[in-house]
């Protein structure tokens, strides 16, 4: 089962004093988990004293998490980073031929981006991959729950039901292995997103979801002079998923919208929403796009992925491979 399940007391993190540990406790701040992925400002406003002590907080927490094998150390060698990246999972898709795509599956420690216009499938990927994330990792799944995070309200259970159907997984065992969180507005979502650490440690979760990461920014920063605070914010909240991420090895999807961009001349006229915050923050980003009953889905930012392209279908079991892809 899930490794993240294992508990870090912060009792075991070098130099945590008694009071420090019960503030920390008190702000649901439970393990050196959720204490190394946390931002050093908040680490501040609980704990009080200078800033310089929240960041050694939170870097003693790491070593803890190095110590326990949980974290790659800093300066470590091309063959640890190596033996670390063996633990590495994937969450299925649904289908095998976006699997092959994404070189396996959602990856575990990275967020994986999925975006296009509507219909294009986002929401369909997160609900398959939510419904598969509880099965043994020979079946597709990460063993371990999924929490699925709406900002757009259009998470339905009983798409799920209809997805696990299909795929003849039991349903009471897949609906109890996902945990959903409607945000509502930003401050909200941020406040979400911050107690996710525990709730991932608690709940032995493998994956997050956040369906769709930008849509709440965009209604609520109207206007050139708020695109500053937006994209600060926004570049906040894609950095504690990547410590999410990192220091639980769990797998993150985000999902953007897109935006036309007129000066197009050839080509597709749509590029990702959120601007340079959301293009560096995601590890890998596949574009969706429609192309007749079929979707495409592209690879197009990856550290170590070529360009290349994977056809899906969408039917009663979620995101699935094309007639054409199942006969390969
Ligand atoms: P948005 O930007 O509006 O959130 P999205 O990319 O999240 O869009 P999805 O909700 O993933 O879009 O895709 C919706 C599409 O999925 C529908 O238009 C439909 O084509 C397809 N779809 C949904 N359910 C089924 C089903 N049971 N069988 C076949 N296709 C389905
Ligand atoms: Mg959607």
């Amino acid at each position: 089962m899930a490794v993240v399940a294992e508990e870090m007391p912060l009792s075991e993190v070098d130099g945590m004093e008694e009071r420090t540990e019960h503030k920390l406790l008190g702000s649901g701040i439970g393990s050196a988990f959720e204490l190394a992925s946390s931002m050093p400002d908040e680490i501040l406003e609980v704990v009080g004293g200078d800033a310089r002590n929240a960041a050694l907080l939170i870097a003693n927490a790491r070593s803890r998490l190095v110590k326990g094998g949980r974290l790659v150390g800093e300066f470590a060698t091309a063959s640890e980073v190596a033996k670390s990246k063996e633990r590495v999972g994937f969450c299925s898709t649904g289908s095998a031929s976006l699997d092959g795509l994404l070189g396996g599956g959602v990856e575990t420690g990275s967020i994986t981006e999925f975006f296009g216009a509507f219909g294009s499938g986002k929401s369909q990927i997160c609900h398959t991959a939510s419904a598969l994330c509880h099965l043994p990792p020979k079946e597709g799944g990460l063993g371990g729950r999924a929490i699925y995070v709406d900002t757009e309200g259009t998470f339905r259970v009983n798409r799920l039901g209809e997805i696990v159907r299909s795929r003849g997984i039991d349903k009471d065992e897949a609906l109890d292995s996902i945990l959903y969180c409607r945000a509502f507005n930003v401050p909200h979502l941020e406040a979400v997103v911050r107690s996710l650490g525990g709730h991932v440690r608690k709940n032995d979760a493998r994956l997050v979801v956040v369906d769709s990461v930008i849509n709440l920014f965009r209604s609520e920063f109207i206007g050139r002079e708020t695109l500053a605070e937006r994209q600060q914010r926004l570049n906040i909240l894609m950095h504690r998923l990547h410590n999410l991420a990192e220091v639980y090895g769990i797998a993150v999807i985000i999902t953007n919208q897109v935006q036309s961009s007129p000066n197009t001349l050839f080509g597709d006229p749509t590029r990702p929403t959120g601007g340079h915050v959301l293009g560096h923050s995601s590890t890998y980003r596949v574009y969706l796009r429609r192309s007749g009953d079929e979707r495409v889905a592209a690879m197009v930012d990856s550290p170590h992925h070529p360009y290349s392209e994977a056809r899906f279908t969408v039917t009663d079991a979620g995101v699935s491979d094309t007639k054409k892809e199942r006969g390969r």
